[in-house]
């Protein structure tokens, strides 16, 4: 994929050659043509992603494409909870548009207000704001947005949480009606969803895994293991850690099948999705699992992918993803909210290569330990429900060998 492939203009594609992009990130490729194409959106993206360049580059382009619209009134509005975002966004601004002849500036509180005043005056097409202050401009009319066609809120989260949503609602409402508006967050909570119902029109959704870093409330760890014996760990480290709620990933839709029903086969109670199955099937395991009904949820990266499972305590990497980006979006189910998770790969030799790039992707040194002797799950009936399977630990526990 590549920028120009997204219908961005000459002067944009200069400007990001000579910053050094090569490639756009997840969020820019969906949410690019959908912003060019005058979409309203509602991104759940972190600092990291390329969030600000998913939204400055077709923003840039939009305002330099339209005509007839008089220079120097404020077009696009962004707003951001903090001075440092609103200065950093309109760097990147500067940086994407230095080809283009828009003007931008930013305004925020704790500095004296005459010199953004003075640069208001003088007119500006893309201005980005902290609400505060902003809101001291609209009082004063120093700054008019009757004018404006596109509408950022930026860290939308983040302006909820400290306390804007007045100050915001009072920016809204000088706005006109018709106007694009995009919302980008790191989280889609019920305040940020009620955000979006009252001031989006038919919102483009966008989720997309923090790049090249994971939530910190996850451990990762790995297991040397041939192919052959990696359904025999992954029954042993379901008994011996007593894991109530498992969901595994397997490469295949077969991987998938097989999988839960050898584990069930040995008393541990699992089920699998995977795109052969109805949507009906898919419903009914996840409630099932949710419910702590089955014991694992075994998984392809396709089939999980629209899974709302939250807080999830145990996510096991059976197979490794083919794409190494998949290992964050498997694991970002696991840890959130402030829960720790653990999230478990099984790597057999000739996947070596395939860990090694996670690792490298995710700057994270992950724990290889290798397993000699562990004990070979045995089938109970007590392991038949899993409330009725605490049974102690088992002497004999992986050998954890770091460093290697
Ligand atoms: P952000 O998520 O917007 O805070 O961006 C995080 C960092 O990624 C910033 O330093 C950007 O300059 C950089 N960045 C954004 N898009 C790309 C890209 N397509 N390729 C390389 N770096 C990028």
């Amino acid at each position: 994929m590549t920028f120009s492939s997204l219908g961005l203009s000459a002067e944009l594609l200069r400007a990001l050659t000579e910053k050094g992009y090569t490639a756009p990130t997840p969020i820019q490729i969906q949410a690019i043509p959908a912003i060019l194409a005058h979409r309203d959106l509602m991104a759940s993206a972190q600092t990291g992603t390329g969030k600000t360049a998913a939204f400055a580059l077709p923003m840039l382009q939009r305002l330099s494409e339209a005509n007839g619209v008089p220079k120097g009134h404020v077009r696009a509005l962004v707003l951001t909870p903090t001075r440092e975002l609103a200065a950093q966004v309109a760097e990147a601004v500067r940086t994407y548009g230095r080809y283009l002849k828009l003007r931008s500036t930013e305004v925020y509180g704790g500095v004296n207000i005459n010199p953004q005043i003075k640069q208001l005056r003088q007119g500006v097409d893309i201005l980005i704001a902290t609400p505060g202050r902003l809101l001291d401009h609209l009082q004063r009319r120093t700054a008019d947005l009757s004018s404006v066609e596109m509408l950022v809120l930026d860290e939308a989260d983040r302006m909820l949480d400290m306390g804007f949503l007045p100050a915001i609602e009072r920016i809204i409402k000088q706005l006109p009606r018709e106007r694009q508006t995009l919302m980008f967050s790191a989280t889609f909570s019920a305040p940020i969803r009620k955000l979006a119902g009252r001031f989006l029109a038919n919102p483009k959704s966008i989720e997309v895994a923090r790049r090249n870093a994971v939530t910190e409330d996850v451990e990762h760890s790995a297991y040397r293991i041939d192919t052959t014996r990696k359904r025999e760990l992954l029954a042993h480290l379901i008994e011996q850690q007593n894991w109530q709620q498992v969901l595994v990933f397997t490469r295949t839709k077969h991987g998938a099948d097989r999988l839960a029903k050898q584990l069930d086969r040995q008393g541990i109670e699992s089920i699998a999705i995977h795109g052969g199955k109805s949507q009906n099937h898919r419903t009914r395991a996840l409630e099932r699992f949710k419910r702590m009904r089955v014991r694992a949820l075994v998984a392809t990266d396709v089939a999980a992918r629209g899974l709302d499972i939250r807080e999830l305590p145990h996510v096991v990497n059976f197979d490794l993803p083919e794409n190494p980006e998949d290992y964050i979006h498997r694991i970002g189910r696991t840890g959130r909210a402030g829960n720790s998770g653990n999230a478990v790969s099984l790597v057999s030799p000739e996947q070596r290569g395939g860990f090694s790039a996670i690792k490298r992707l995710i700057n994270i040194d992950i724990p290889l330990h290798t397993v000699d002797d562990f004990a070979p799950t045995q089938t109970s009936p007590a392991a038949n429900s899993p409330a009725g399977n605490r049974r102690e630990k088992s002497r004999h526990r992986p050998r954890r060998d770091h460093g290697k």
